[in-house]
């Protein structure tokens, strides 16, 4: 399970407010290990590949943008999920072309929840404090959608471990993808921890 590896795209957005450097921290300070990393500029047909790696994605992003709505008490503006993530694919595309992204790998003991944690909730006007989309960004579904644009949340990370692998197939070639050690990994996994008095 400490093999586990995870999908991060640092989006536009985040290039652009260069959080970069604070993005990488906190995923290193937690105690995962990068183990890929590149910049490039999608086209809008990797970005559709990207984001429909998962054949449920149209389905559950529109459920849950829908149930967001409600929650809030407000009528979703349109009720077919699918319709409703055809718009969200079309605002990504051109969101996630408009400069560059950084896509690593990380790695390490439930990689892909513990990045879904830190990273937060999809709207950044909801997501909790502490995490990433909580501390950095402001973006509203409400204004977002009024401006008919993506939702600026600053990060992509990958929703299960099955999308993981797909995701990171996609975006690296195997050789990309180094194996090594980190020195931490001793005190984070070992199960005798000798050597450390003298
Ligand atoms: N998105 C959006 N409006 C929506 C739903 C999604 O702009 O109503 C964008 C947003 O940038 C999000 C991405 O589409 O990060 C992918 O949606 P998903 O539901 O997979 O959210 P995530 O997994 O990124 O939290
Ligand atoms: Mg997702």
């Amino acid at each position: 399970m400490k093999n586990e590896k995870t999908l991060i795209v640092i989006k536009p957005d985040g290039v652009q407010r260069s959080l970069v450097g604070e993005i990488i921290k906190r995923f290193e300070r937690i105690g995962l290990k990068l183990t890929a990393v590149k910049m490039i500029v999608p086209t809008a047909d990797f970005i559709e590949c990207h984001y429909t790696v998962d054949p449920e994605w149209k389905r559950v992003t529109g459920e849950k943008t829908i149930e967001s709505y409600r929650k809030k008490g407000l009528t979703p503006p349109i009720e077919d999920p699918f319709k409703v993530t055809e718009r969200v694919l079309k605002n990504l595309q051109n969101f996630m072309t408009s400069g560059p992204v950084i896509a690593m790998v990380w790695q390490g003991l439930h990689a892909v929840k513990l990045s879904r944690k830190i990273v937060g909730g999809t709207e950044p006007f909801s997501s909790d404090v502490g995490t990433i989309r909580g501390d950095f960004v402001l973006d509203s579904y409400q204004t977002s959608d009024k401006d008919g644009r993506s939702i600026r949340n600053l990060i992509h990370a990958s929703g299960s471990i099955e999308d993981a692998k797909k995701e990171i197939a996609l975006w690296f070639k195997p050789d990309e993808i180094i194996n090594y050690k980190l020195v931490s990994e001793q005190i984070l996994y070992d199960v005798n921890l000798d050597g450390i008095l003298e």
